[in-house]
């Protein structure tokens, strides 16, 4: 059953929380002629840095935070990166990048394999609402659609983006759906639900746009969908110094618009929402650091983590968006090249391959490869991994910069790597994440092909531009480790020529 037959069904039998508005009918804008992927890179990237920059120092209040931090504008020492300043996710990156497996596992989203997913494996930082679905889930059996919980905390919110992945070629209202049924899995909550199909619209519009929008786009584009597909309920302000009843849409529509009016500051603000993990007091806050900072995705990102309580879903929230209208190339090189990127305790780096393949996936493939087109340049493993190989000899004379010159296996090797285009054009010298591979043979030992690919083609280019870098390479053994895990990926056989 597609997405959409399915969430009618559950629409009818009122199994989801959430009204059949007509906007889930609408089609998505079809992307630009020339848009470019780099997009999504950022979306998801920016969900992770927001993550990562905030989860230190959670839900502590932005004063006392400030107390002991300063302003935070880079990484924390992070006790499970052995003291180091990394980016180390918490629920929010786990729970969007699991999303974002599964789907490619799928092709597409099973609402119940998605279920199983965010119950394999230990979550950090784990909040209550999906602490409850785990007990319905994977304790108690019941099936998915009875296990997300009447809650209007932000947990679903914060890992819904990737579910646009698979509709980026063909967008049809099935994205709407996706959004919903993924959302309901943990919450099945009227505000919840339409927040995460409005911010869902958000982000789709964010890929689209070519500048960043006017200040109030982003509560208006918000309260256009939410009011629609929230219908008639009423959520309760926790702060009683604001105290409010009514639809969530209404409260926001009212606090944004006035608080653009008075300028207030991005901390003011929030601190009056009171900014905790509960949608009513996120999602102004959220929507009003755009509003201020969507022009500017390293400011937006950083008033997220020290304006906020809840600061690393608010951060991965806001980051998604600004990383979707900006593209990769609009956050911070450092907050990219010292991103731990992983899902789990042991899986560093996991995030950038799973949006390598998600490109190769739900945009554009490069061509395939073959075990035999492979083993013309896996026929030089056996050469590279001698102990006693040398690559050539630095030939030094007078009058002459210094230069490498390369053993003709080195550059029948190069010729190889290009006849059978395992050479990838890219931005390398951009490519932060790439250098954590150089510095530790471990992550290398479990790359795919396409991250193989990447680094073959960054040190052959880098060669280019810094005599000897490929030289290096091979005698730190970094060549023959990256050939090592390709005769893994395509292991010779003898039946290979059938
Ligand atoms: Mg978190």
């Amino acid at each position: 059953m597609d997405s959409s037959s399915l969430l009618n069904s559950l629409l009818a039998q009122r199994k989801i929380a959430l009204e059949s508005a007509s906007f889930l009918k609408r089609v998505p804008h079809p992307l630009p002629e020339d848009w470019e992927f780099e997009r999504v890179e950022g979306m998801l990237l920016g969900l992770a840095i927001g993550d990562a920059l905030g989860n230190p120092t959670e839900s502590q209040i932005p004063a006392i935070r400030r107390q002991s931090h300063g302003e935070i504008r880079d990484y924390l020492p992070n006790r499970y990166a052995d003291g180091r300043s990394l980016g180390v996710p918490s629920d929010d990156s786990q729970m969007a990048f699991w999303t974002l497996e599964q789907l490619l596992e799928d092709g597409g989203l099973v609402p119940d394999h998605l279920a199983r997913k965010f119950s394999q494996n230990q979550i950090f930082g784990i909040g209550r609402t999906v602490t409850a679905f785990l007990r319905s889930y994977r304790d108690q059996g019941l099936p998915w659609e009875q296990s997300g919980q009447p809650s209007a905390g932000n947990g679903a919110l914060m890992r819904i983006a990737p579910v646009l992945l698979p509709h980026l070629r063909r967008p049809s209202p099935e994205l709407w759906a996706d959004t919903a049924l993924a959302g309901m899995i943990t919450h099945n909550d009227s505000a919840s639900n339409a927040c995460c199909v409005a911010y869902v619209h958000i982000l789709w519009e964010c890929l689209r746009l070519k500048q960043a929008p006017e200040p109030s786009w982003w509560v208006e584009t918000f309260v256009d969908t939410a009011r629609e597909l929230a219908g008639n309920t009423s959520y309760a302000s926790r702060n009683l110094a604001l105290p409010y009843e009514g639809p969530l849409w209404r409260f926001v529509e009212r606090e944004v618009r006035q608080a653009l009016k008075q300028n207030w500051s991005t901390l003011e603000a929030c601190e009056r929402w009171h900014s905790g993990a509960y949608l009513l007091e996120t999602l102004p806050c959220v929507l009003y650091i755009l509003a201020r900072y969507g022009d500017h995705p390293e400011e937006a990102i950083v008033r997220a983590v020290n304006d906020t309580r809840d600061n690393d879903t608010v951060a991965a929230i806001v980051g998604a968006a600004v990383g979707a209208l900006h593209g990769r190339a609009g956050l911070p090189a450092r907050w990219i090249g010292s991103l731990l990127g992983r899902t789990t305790a042991d899986d560093d780096w996991h995030i950038f391959e799973l949006i390598e393949s998600a490109k190769q996936t739900f945009w554009r493939a490069d061509p395939p490869f073959t075990s035999d087109n492979v083993q013309a340049v896996l026929k030089f493993l056996p050469i590279f991994e001698r102990p006693e190989y040398s690559p050539g000899k630095w030939i030094i004379r007078e009058g002459e910069f210094p230069y490498f010159d390369y053993t003709s296996e080195v550059l029948d090797f190069i010729e190889a790597l290009y006849s059978i285009s395992l050479i990838k054009p890219f931005d390398w010298m951009n490519w932060e994440e790439g250098k954590q591979l150089v510095d530790n043979p471990m992550l290398v030992g479990k790359a795919n092909l396409q991250t193989l690919r990447k680094l073959l083609t960054a040190h052959v280019r880098a060669d280019r531009f810094a005599e000897g870098h490929l030289a290096a390479m091979f005698e730190s053994g970094h060549i023959a480790m990256i050939l090592k895990r390709m005769a893994e990926l395509y292991p010779s056989s003898p039946s290979n020529n059938q």
